[in-house]
């Protein structure tokens, strides 16, 4: 089994590079997507490094749950709870991943429309 490599993210965890972090505990951080597709579009990430969706397991449920809950007030403080928004992993090709650290999009703001394409 190969050394899962470390992404951009866990600078970003490390404050090594510039993000505007909206929330940061022990276990999670959560941030503004550099490239906002809604009005609200805000990523929240374990800071242990876990691949992908496929890597999950059960010693990372306490963390997995955390990034849940963590989306869930940032979505009431951002001022969308009412209204909804969307929480999306991507996995993978198919699932259009393109940083191999898992995130939750959270995304909101405005209708969304379709979730497929
Ligand atoms: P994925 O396609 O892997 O599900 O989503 C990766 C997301 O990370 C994209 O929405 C992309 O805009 C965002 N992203 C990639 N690099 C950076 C970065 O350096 N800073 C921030 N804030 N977001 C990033």
């Amino acid at each position: 089994m190969t050394q899962a490599e470390e992404t951009i993210f866990s600078r970003i965890i490390r404050k090594e590079i510039p993000a505007d972090i909206v929330y940061q505990d022990d276990l999670v951080t959560a941030f503004k997507d550099i490239s906002p597709q809604a009005p609200v579009h805000i990523l929240v990430i374990p800071n242990i490094l876990i691949p992908t969706a496929n890597d999950m397991k059960i010693e990372h449920e306490l963390t997995l749950g955390r990034m849940m809950t963590v989306a869930a007030k940032i979505a009431s403080e951002q001022g969308i709870a009412e209204d909804g928004y969307r929480l999306i992993m991507n996995c993978n090709k198919h699932g259009g991943q393109e940083v191999y650290h898992i995130h939750i999009h959270l995304v909101g703001g405005r209708p969304l429309g379709p979730m497929l394409s």
